[in-house]
């Protein structure tokens, strides 16, 4: 059978990349291989997100720059899923003369049927919200992986409404998975040889909370821990206020729990918090952390955070500082502030011109920098388990992570993929480790 060729190409979190190996196992049914470049393609699909601004126009940038391909080949199918196709919809069509496909994040299951009438020269939009029990059974499973870790959704949208975000308006109403569902998932990665699954959610640890029947997370976490061939767990992406202590005993006590965890503050200020309609306070934050860093010495702590938000002041972003240093994140995402249509804060007067956000975010960016480095020396001269992901970034070299999450490159056989080693760590990087293999 002559396969088809997929190009497909994925912008923002996770939850996406995720989606789009869904979208890879559903189209491989239809005969359709992933290739790596658009030029000879059979079909086309950006499956894209609109967190921030200018994702719109980034989306139809390269939207015209693919043009050229499809006026070369009529038959070639173009398609946009993901935020920015839940966000405008039928008006994609309209704008897009040559694209043929835009679906939502609700409606990768209608995909295989969408292509087969774009195959005969049909063009179709599906964004229809799925809001119920129904949305349950959309998840189809990644099949055919070959990796080491693999990405599990756990739950999708979000109920917060933080007055910046776009994500509940194209993301939808917050659904937890059945466990059952989830824990066959695993299980089946599992036998694939998969060690380490990351569970993902726009707001994974909320799951369960209004979810009938199902466990908390932090149950969840024991059960895919009980799963024989699963060596680690991570999970992404977490709100401060469904910090549970169930959850945070799981860093005390579930060893394959990785000691890592992504926790966005997005300010230190809380006025800027309340405005943020973020739903906890500083204090409230940072006792979260001391928490964390209790049950688990040394837990690595990513976060996000947003300067320039409206009326933040010079003193607000001293907070903001402040709590930096306090927490010593050992990475931290810095995001400029920039209104999303439909959001509460898009209606919030701005003084800052876009050079003075900047400007913090530079200041801040050189606080971080210093922890980050200050962090990566703290390892030198320590042995790391690292479980051994791929090539490394010279030849020779192999990497993995460290269970905090950090990458360590060093000199050893391909043949140690997959396996778990002892790494004496060496030389520290801004973003990564150089370590030597111990006693092996
Ligand atoms: S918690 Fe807030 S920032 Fe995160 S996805 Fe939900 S609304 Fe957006």
């Amino acid at each position: 059978m002559n396969h088809k060729q997929l190009y497909i190409e994925t912008f923002g979190c996770q939850m996406n990349v995720n989606d789009s190996e869904r979208i890879v196992t559903m189209l491989s049914d239809l005969g359709y291989r992933v290739t790596t470049e658009a030029a000879g393609a059979d079909m086309i699909l950006l499956n894209t997100c609109s967190v921030r601004g200018g994702a719109e126009e980034k989306v139809y940038k390269r939207l015209a720059n693919l043009r050229p391909l499809k006026k070369a080949r009529q038959s070639l199918i173009m398609g946009v899923g993901g935020c920015v196709a839940q966000q405008e919809g039928e008006a994609l069509l309209q704008k897009f003369p040559w694209l043929d496909l835009v679906f939502g994040t609700h409606n990768l299951h209608l995909l295989a049927d969408m292509v087969r009438g774009a195959e005969n020269g049909e063009r179709r939009c599906e964004t229809s919200f799925i809001d119920n029990e129904q949305r349950l059974d959309l998840f189809p499973p990644v099949k055919g992986t070959s990796r080491l870790s693999s990405f599990v959704t756990v739950m999708q949208g979000c109920d917060n409404f933080c007055s910046y975000c776009i994500v509940p308006y194209v993301r939808g109403r917050e659904i937890s998975r059945r466990s059952a569902d989830i824990l066959a998932e695993v299980r089946e990665l599992a036998d694939s040889g998969v060690q380490e699954v990351v569970l993902l959610g726009q707001n994974v640890n909320s799951y369960g909370l209004k979810a009938e029947g199902e466990p908390s997370f932090a149950r969840l976490i024991r059960q895919v821990a009980a799963i024989d061939g699963i060596r680690r767990i991570r999970f992404t992406t977490s709100h401060p206020k469904d910090m549970s202590d169930d959850l945070i005993a799981c860093f005390g006590d579930v060893p394959k729990l990785c000691g890592q965890i992504h926790l966005p503050v997005q300010s230190g200020s809380d006025a800027v918090l309340k405005r943020m309609n973020r739903g906890y306070t500083r204090a409230g934050y940072l006792e979260r952390i001391r928490a964390l860093k209790a049950v688990r010495p040394g837990i690595a702590i990513t976060g996000d955070m947003i300067v320039g938000f409206p009326g933040e002041s010079e003193a607000d972003f001293q907070q903001t500082v402040s709590l930096v240093e306090e927490v010593r994140y050992s990475d931290l995402f810095f995001f400029v502030y920039s209104p999303r249509p439909g959001t509460k804060a898009a209606d919030l007067a701005e003084e800052l011109t876009r050079d003075q956000k900047v400007q913090r975010l530079e200041r801040l960016l050189d606080v971080q920098k210093r922890i980050t480095r200050e962090i990566g020396d703290s390892f030198l001269g320590t042995v790391q388990p690292v479980l051994v992901e791929g090539e490394g970034k010279r030849p020779g070299q192999v990497s993995g992570r460290m269970d905090s999450g950090r990458i360590v490159n060093f000199i050893g056989e391909p043949g140690l993929i997959g396996s778990f080693v002892d790494i004496r760590i060496v030389r520290a990087y801004q973003n990564s480790l150089l370590g030597e293999l111990h006693n092996h």
